[in-house]
């Protein structure tokens, strides 16, 4: 009988394992701060009460205890015996799906908000693309009684007015810019501009991006997906799995499971990545078509046109569609630790309805991408592998995918 130990005291100060441990926030030439001046001092002093906070008990206390009670972790590591049996391996879905909100997103969001309360805020700043952040962070402002403005780029206030109602629901004040396309990258740079304004605020980043701090925070408390589902594993099947899946937007679900198994070098590591149309003008793809740039604040990946200015991406899931990634994953992609590919729309949906039908748990999109490249690699091969199911598809269900 599985039984699941986790004693969630174990949430270690550096989970990211000697590899991505770098406080410095550099990853070989990745990451850094490429900030304007006014910043310089409040990431400063962001980074300083990150490394403080995490190490101090009381911290933990409160991050264990929203996350158990609130977000109800561990999330279950669950045997996919119908999917496994159509694949040809055995198969075990990390279920964030099941999180509060539906998503990994809530990991991040309380313990940064923990975090911003501790460091006396009296303001919650946030941009979102679909909402799925937006949501994620009202919740948390929510929570804690902090006022909170969401930027949000106009088209999608338009496209997103569900998540649009749920954010106004839970408090919070949402703002439609009308610079550049008015979608995700133009509300990180009204957010931005905002933040300069008022660096006092706390801005509350929702993915694995961005200056140092935010990757390094980001990847700390999502690192609790890939605790639990290495000790679950262990107790379900007695070893190591030969592989582990992840999809990849800004690579935040992607690292908080590929962190828990970094040092088990017999662990391959895999990330999907929305491949849109397969064509540089129609990706998100950003490891595998992309270059090394400054984009939004830190040097990494970064979709470019032949200048090298970034492009607009393109996913059918509004999760990964975004044109930069977290610089731990150049790195770890550098270093030849994981494997990135692309996955295309098509294939993402095929992933979507295999799951629907398999195991009557209907994926994200996003996170179908990962179920798409599982399904591939794994075809007859009889391998033991973890496949983290970011997020639930109630939100995508509305979008007659099919
Ligand atoms: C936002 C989102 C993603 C992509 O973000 P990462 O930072 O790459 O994890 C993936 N899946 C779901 C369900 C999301 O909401």
């Amino acid at each position: 009988m599985e039984t699941t130990n986790i004693t969630y005291t174990q949430v270690q100060v550096s989970p990211l394992s000697t590899m991505l441990n770098h406080s410095d926030g550099m990853y070989g030439n990745y990451g850094g701060a490429y900030v304007p001046p006014v910043l310089i001092e409040p990431l400063a002093k962001l980074a300083e009460a990150f490394d403080r906070e995490v190490r101090n008990e009381s911290f933990q206390k409160e991050f264990v205890h929203y996350l158990k009670t609130y977000v109800g972790r561990p999330s279950p590591l669950y045997y996919a015996r119908r999917l496994s049996e159509h694949i040809g391996s055995t198969i075990y879905l990390k279920r964030e799906d099941l999180n509060h909100t539906g998503a990994h997103k809530i990991n991040n969001t309380i313990g940064q908000i923990i975090l911003a309360k501790r460091m006396g805020a009296k303001e919650i700043i946030a941009e979102t693309g679909a909402g799925q952040h937006g949501v994620a962070t009202a919740t948390a402002a929510a929570l804690m009684g902090i006022p909170c403005k969401v930027f949000m780029g106009a088209i999608d206030v338009e496209r997103q007015a569900l998540n649009v109602r749920r954010m106004k629901l839970l408090g919070a004040e949402v703002i439609a810019t009308d610079l550049g396309t008015k979608t995700l990258k133009d509300a990180v740079d009204a957010a931005l501009g905002y933040y300069i304004e008022h660096p006092d605020s706390y801005y509350l980043l929702g993915s694995q991006v961005g200056p140092h701090p935010y990757p390094r925070m980001v990847g700390y408390f999502q690192s609790v997906i890939g605790q639990e589902a290495r000790a679950q594993i262990l107790n379900a099947e007695g070893r190591l799995p030969q592989s582990i899946f992840a999809c990849v937007g800004g690579g935040s679900n992607a690292i908080g499971l590929f962190s828990g198994f970094l040092e088990d070098v017999e662990v391959e590591i895999f990330g999907a990545e929305g491949g849109g149309k397969a064509t540089l003008e129609n990706t998100a793809a950003t490891l595998s078509l992309g270059k090394p740039a400054v984009f939004q604040g830190t040097y990494s990946y970064c979709l470019v046109d032949a200048d090298g200015n970034p492009v607009e991406s393109h996913s059918i899931a509004a999760g990964l569609d975004y044109p930069g990634i977290s610089p731990q994953h150049a790195y770890l992609m550098d270093k030849g630790r994981a494997n990135y590919f692309p996955v295309t729309d098509d294939e993402a949906l095929e992933g979507y309805k295999l799951l629907s039908h398999l195991e009557g748990i209907i994926p994200a999109v996003e996170s179908s991408h990962a179920v798409a490249l599982a399904a591939k690699m794994l075809k007859g091969k009889g391998d033991l592998a973890v496949v983290n199911l970011s997020g639930r598809g109630d939100k995508d269900v509305e979008r007659e995918l099919e």
